[in-house]
């Protein structure tokens, strides 16, 4: 069967790979020469995966009926619903039922509308006189974000990345003047340890994976700004260290309610779907919802797929889906290589060197992301770089894995955050959570 990709990223050379094993034609758009994409694609287009018209052109010259859509920022500007409109079923949500990402005051509103566990205090604002107001009553800290898309940058916590009422004062003034940007959400900061719950829906049901956690800070010893996602890991019983099965059914509750909401709304959801939870003292609590798979999370969870990509996104997409979606007992840790100065002012054009055979052999597997291939020559972008995946019995050996694989990645100009993973970092979570819950 043929499909359509759209992304050039970690996740979606991730996605391409499991639909490549379940069999499909497929025919890619990206914005970077992904070599990973390319060489699974039957066929390619170069182009802003913004540019609806140029999309929907190259999916009617192929003739596909089908499509996959990896980023957000297509979907927030209505790709699916002109896709659908040409007869190509998607396995993403239309404009409408993204907004539970794309505005971060819909996706609280509705939890609150529709009363969903794992809420939390907020207030969105579009002017500087009442968040002042409202942030001189708080007793406790806060996160300011932009209400819109900010690919994960665009959160500042306070006690964290803004000390005190004037500086973060200078950030909702930053962001209220931001073009493009215009409202503020004030939350209140929840302390605990985050995890990730993704499902596969199709617009009724739900359909787990496994459970994974992302790093969102660029530096080791979680510090420095936020990033898209530094690395990433998941145990081989599909929960994690920290959560147990009660946890996560309780997370699972939270998304399935939220299915539901959208349902009533008028704007069923289709497509995987990301749920971000902070385990709190008092139980799962939502960070934020994501209209697609989240990147690195993907890169855990489809290498050990054992049901048929192909089918679930057919499934996805014409609301058919199967209760339940089969993986692999496995464990996985991922790093990703990113360009020097990522998180802050990331140096790009850089040449890497990368030896698949040596990867490969270590156990683990490589996801090209934000790179371009050049007269065969590989070279960095502003964002992340390489997702490398260890796959192993265990977290430990899985991380192993990963760090043997790293030696065969070489370039001046890149980093990695070597901690994720490692049983130090993943003993500090578990204690985290001891301590808040005892
Ligand atoms: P987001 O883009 O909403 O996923 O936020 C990026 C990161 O900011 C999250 O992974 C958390 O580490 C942090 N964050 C976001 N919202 C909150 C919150 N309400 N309390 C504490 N940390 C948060």
């Amino acid at each position: 069967m043929k499909i359509l990709t759209v992304g050039g990223g970690g996740r979606e050379h991730a996605a391409v790979e499991a639909l490549y094993r379940s069999g499909a034609e497929i025919y890619a758009v990206m914005k970077n020469a992904n070599p990973g994409i390319i060489r699974r694609a039957k066929a390619y287009k170069l182009v802003n995966e913004t540019f609806v018209n140029d999309i929907c052109e190259f999916a009617i010259e192929k003739d596909v009926h089908y499509a996959f859509i990896g980023p957000e920022a297509p979907l927030e500007i209505g790709l699916v619903d002109a896709l659908e409109q040409i007869g190509v079923k998607c396995a993403a949500p239309t404009k409408s039922a993204a907004r539970i990402e794309t505005s971060k005051a819909f996706m609280r509103e509705l939890v609150s509308k529709y009363n969903i566990n794992g809420n939390i205090r907020y207030a969105v604002f579009n002017n500087a006189e009442d968040t002042e107001k409202y942030l001189k009553m708080q007793t406790d800290e806060v996160v300011v974000k932009p209400v819109g898309l900010t690919g994960g940058k665009g959160v500042k916590v306070q006690g964290e990345h803004i000390k005190g009422h004037d500086e973060t004062m200078a950030y909702v003034l930053e962001v209220l003047r931001t073009p493009g940007m215009g409202s503020v959400v004030i939350e209140e900061k929840l302390i605990g340890e985050e995890f990730t719950q993704m499902v596969f829906v199709d617009g009724k049901r739900i359909s787990p994976m496994p459970l994974v956690q992302d790093h969102k800070r660029a530096y080791e010893g979680d510090i420095g700004p936020n990033t898209g996602g530094m690395g990433s890991y998941s145990d081989a019983n599909h929960l994690l260290p920290f959560v147990t099965e009660e946890i996560r059914n309780k997370a699972l509750a939270i998304l399935k309610s939220i299915v539901e909401a959208m349902n009533t709304e008028g704007c069923p959801y289709r497509g995987p779907m990301y749920g971000q939870f902070m385990l709190t003292k008092t139980g799962p609590k939502i960070i934020e919802i994501n209209a697609r798979f989240g990147d690195p999370e993907a890169m855990n969870v489809l290498p050990i797929l054992d049901s048929d990509f192909l089918a679930i996104v057919k499934e996805m997409a014409t609301g058919k889906l199967k209760e339940e979606t089969k993986f692999k007992n496995l464990a996985t840790v991922c790093k990703y290589v990113v360009p020097r100065g990522y998180g802050v002012a990331p140096e790009p054009g850089n040449e890497i060197h990368i030896d698949e055979e040596g990867i490969r052999k270590s156990g683990a597997e490589i996801f090209y992301a934000n790179v371009d291939m050049i007269d065969g020559k590989l070279f960095t972008g502003t964002s992340r770089s390489i997702g490398i995946v260890g796959i192993g019995g265990t977290i430990a050996e899985a991380e192993k894995k990963c760090e043997d694989a790293l030696t065969f990645v070489k370039g001046d100009a890149i980093c990695v955050r070597h901690d994720i993973g490692r049983p130090e970092l993943i003993q500090k979570r578990i204690d985290h959570i001891k301590n808040l819950r005892s």
